[in-house]
């Protein structure tokens, strides 16, 4: 008979079938009720054995964790929780489990212990919920660049330039680094290298992304990315993924609206397509918050934030304006938000941003022209000689989810502000060349893949929404 996915099976009513399934045991109850998973939903299929049909070994290892493949009919289920359920006719064990040993539990584990055993944790509803989002949320990402025409173009892992120029960099070297080159004065020599010059892990793919988009139009970008961030945060990993469009005719006006509307079509993707797995994490969001004090619980639940996101267009004010507001802001008891006194010129952190997002608006917000001084030497620069047309979205409880800004597409006023921040000019000969050859108007955006997940699926951590996490602690395999 055939082999079937248990959520076809749960989402048809026919019985009466035979079918295969193959899966792992999530519960044994009864010497009668396997309790069958095989990642397709986190609704098991209730598998029904009769001890007296089965030889007695074979009985005794059908255990938790056990992966098992059985044939049987589909019948209608008398049980209360399903309405169908396999009567067995065979059932081989594919490869056995000490249910004692396996660290999984039938019941609910904390996801810091889940954390320690990730390599497991994918048995899981919690993360097989998150994860099938993730991979949704993915797949949309292509599904709307692609119906707009955007090439997907695939940017260099391992690379020479620094976009963003705030020295997070992993190096990449093939030097022997117990016993390097050195120069006459005994620095690492590191033009013996294997590029002739020091590489490191892309913390970005714009720079390069710009070179496809100066030919191609639109662009798109959505790999690996790498920083070596210093800090231990639940918003930032040493590896995450980024989306990165680049699109040439484009201003920051039409940089925002796209960002909008592309962050609104994945969310109205996973809505549409993942129902069930949202559904699943938000009544554990409600689980969660009995557990906290009436003040801190959240006005809304996970599917009413998602609608909003979608019912409402994003605030867009200036970093000027936002400092304004911020100044005279009181600041909160409640301590969260107490260091609420910024000057103009200083760069917004988190508190400020969740500040605007979460208290003041209730929306989420595009702040644009911020402080030259604070971002990076690519973004044009205003006539006001002070600010740049950057915008970064900022999310309810995740802050920055997205940075962009048009480029500054004049040869001498970006050769300028490279030599204003001593950014090697010859270095970057070929990202000029875009600037002297047909340069046109053009801007992009850069969206943390990872904080778009966190946001879906209502988790509170980073760690939480990407398979094998990358952090000082988590790097064994
Ligand atoms: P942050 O202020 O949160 O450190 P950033 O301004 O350094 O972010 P950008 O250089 O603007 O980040 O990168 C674009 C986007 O990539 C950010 O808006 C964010 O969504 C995401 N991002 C940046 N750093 C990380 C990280 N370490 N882990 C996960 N996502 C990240
Ligand atoms: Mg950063
Ligand atoms: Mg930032
Ligand atoms: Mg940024």
């Amino acid at each position: 008979s055939q082999r079937v996915k248990i959520k076809q099976i749960l989402l048809s009513d026919s019985t009466n079938y035979e079918v295969t399934v193959k899966g792992w045991i999530r519960t044994f109850r009864n010497n009668q009720f396997i309790a069958l998973n095989d990642g397709s939903t986190n609704n098991n299929l209730q598998v029904v054995v009769n001890e007296a049909d089965l030889d007695p070994a074979l009985f005794k290892r059908i255990t938790r964790g056990a992966s098992i493949a059985v044939t049987g009919e589909i019948i209608p289920s008398l049980g209360k929780g399903q309405k169908v359920e396999l009567k067995t006719k065979q059932l081989e064990i594919l490869g056995d489990c000490d249910a004692e040993a396996y660290p999984i539990q039938p019941q609910k584990q904390s996801l810091e212990f889940l954390r320690e055993i990730a390599h497991l944790r994918f048995r899981t509803n919690t993360f097989g919920a998150i994860f099938r989002l993730r991979h949704a949320l993915a797949f949309a990402v292509h599904k709307f660049f692609n119906e707009k025409g955007f090439v997907y173009l695939h940017t260099p892992v391992i690379t020479a330039s620094d976009a963003e120029g705030a020295g997070e960099m992993f190096r990449v070297t093939t030097l022997d680094l117990k016993n390097p080159p050195r120069t006459e004065n005994g620095d690492i020599d590191f033009k013996e290298d294997f590029f002739g010059r020091s590489t490191n892990l892309t913390v970005s793919g714009q720079l390069e992304g710009e070179l496809g988009a100066m030919a191609f139009g639109d662009i798109y970008t959505f790999g690996p990315t790498f920083r070596a961030e210093n800090s231990n945060t639940a918003r930032h990993l040493a590896e995450f993924w980024m989306i990165e469009p680049e699109m040439a005719f484009y201003d920051l006006k039409d940089n925002m609206d796209l960002a909008e509307e592309f962050i609104k079509y994945v969310i109205r993707y996973a809505l549409d397509n993942n129902r069930e797995d949202l559904d699943f994490l938000a009544q554990r969001l409600v689980e969660e918050e009995k557990n906290k004090p009436q003040a801190e619980r959240s006005e809304m639940g996970l599917i009413e934030k998602l609608e909003f996101v979608l019912n409402n267009e994003f605030v867009r004010i200036t970093y000027t304006e936002a400092i304004d507001i911020l100044k005279n802001s009181k600041p909160n008891k409640n301590k969260k938000f107490q260091y609420l006194v910024e000057e103009w010129g200083t760069d917004l952190q988190s508190e400020h941003e969740r500040y605007l997002v979460e208290k003041h608006f209730k929306k989420p917000v595009i702040l644009t022209d911020y402080p030259a001084a604070i971002k990076s030497f690519y973004m044009k620069q205003n006539d006001d000689g002070k600010t740049v047309r950057a915008m970064d979205i900022l999310f309810p409880g995740i802050g920055e989810i997205v940075g962009g800004s048009q480029r500054e597409e004049n040869y001498d006023k970006l050769v300028r502000r490279m030599n204003e921040l001593h950014i090697p000019v010859e270095e970057l000969y070929w990202y000029l060349d875009t600037r002297r050859f047909g340069t046109v108007p053009h801007a992009g955006f850069g969206l943390g893949f990872e904080r778009l997940v966190l946001f879906v699926t209502g988790m509170g951590n980073i760690r939480d929404v990407i398979p094998f996490p990358r952090t000082p602690k988590n790097a064994e395999f």
